[in-house]
């Protein structure tokens, strides 16, 4: 199984998820040439995508999904309630409910409940159905549940939110609503809040680590990395960039 990005940040999110001949789509942010041009980088080609996954209705997720899957006849799976928030009324999905697992050709998806301000917010974990290598994808999450603790244990590879910096939140340019709706128990994981995930699940089979999420503005990926290398048995992390996303890595 392999996981790329075309782009991560409040500017626009999508993700990839690769294993055998099955390709998965995580969020689109971006336009439709703006997608195709970041997608080049990949070598890959919108018709060689097999099902787009949505989190939830927010822009920088959501923006380009609905015309991507029509022009493209790309398969949407995503919860009603994201649906009813971001799509046209008559557009065709597979709905997904949190807790219930879905094939999705060689791979398994399970839908994870995430508090965060939106309609009814999922994230995912990916299971190659051969081989049973397991990989998280975990951002726009307002704080750690128990529940995702649970659900992100003993993974071989993570995605992970790690949106700001507390002191640079609190000092930074946001206007104070702004501040609190990040900062808040339905916005978005600080550095120290996803430090304390990788502190309460078992992260021994952990092969990577993605910072994900990462604000411009209240945070910077040296302080990301300088706290997660902290961490005894914590790979160092690759950084997923707003303009850049990363390249390919195997889980
Ligand atoms: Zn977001
Ligand atoms: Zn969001």
């Amino acid at each position: 199984m392999r996981i790329a990005s075309l782009g991560s940040g409040s500017r626009g999110n999508a993700t990839l998820v690769q294993h055998g001949s099955t390709t998965i789509l995580v969020d689109n942010g971006f336009s439709l040439r703006q997608f195709s041009q970041r997608l080049q980088r990949l070598e890959i080609e919108p018709c060689g995508i097999d099902a787009v996954l949505l989190t939830h209705e927010h822009g920088d997720h959501s923006g380009g999904v609905q015309r991507l899957c029509s022009n493209h006849g790309i398969p949407l799976w995503t919860a009603v309630g994201t649906a009813r928030a971001a799509l046209s009324p008559d557009f065709e999905y597979h709905g997904l409910v949190a807790g219930r697992a879905v094939t999705i050709g060689e791979l398994e998806v399970l839908p994870v409940t995430v508090p965060h301000d939106a309609s009814e917010p999922l994230q995912f974990i990916f299971h190659q159905l051969d081989g049973g290598r397991r990989l998280g994808v975990l951002t726009d999450t307002g704080h750690i549940t128990s529940h995702i603790v649970e659900a992100f244990d003993r993974l071989d590879g993570l995605l992970l939110e790690f949106n700001y910096d507390p002191e640079m939140l609190a000092k930074g340019p946001y206007p104070e609503m702004l501040k609190q709706r990040v900062g808040g128990n339905h916005g978005h994981l600080s550095n120290l809040q996803s430090l304390d995930l990788l502190r309460q699940i078992d992260t021994g089979n952990l092969g990577c680590l993605i910072a994900a999420h990462i604000s411009e503005k209240n945070n910077a990926p040296e302080i990301v990395e300088a706290l997660i290398r902290q961490l005894d048995d914590v790979p160092v992390p690759v950084i997923a960039h707003q303009d850049a996303g990363f390249d390919w890595i195997t889980v």
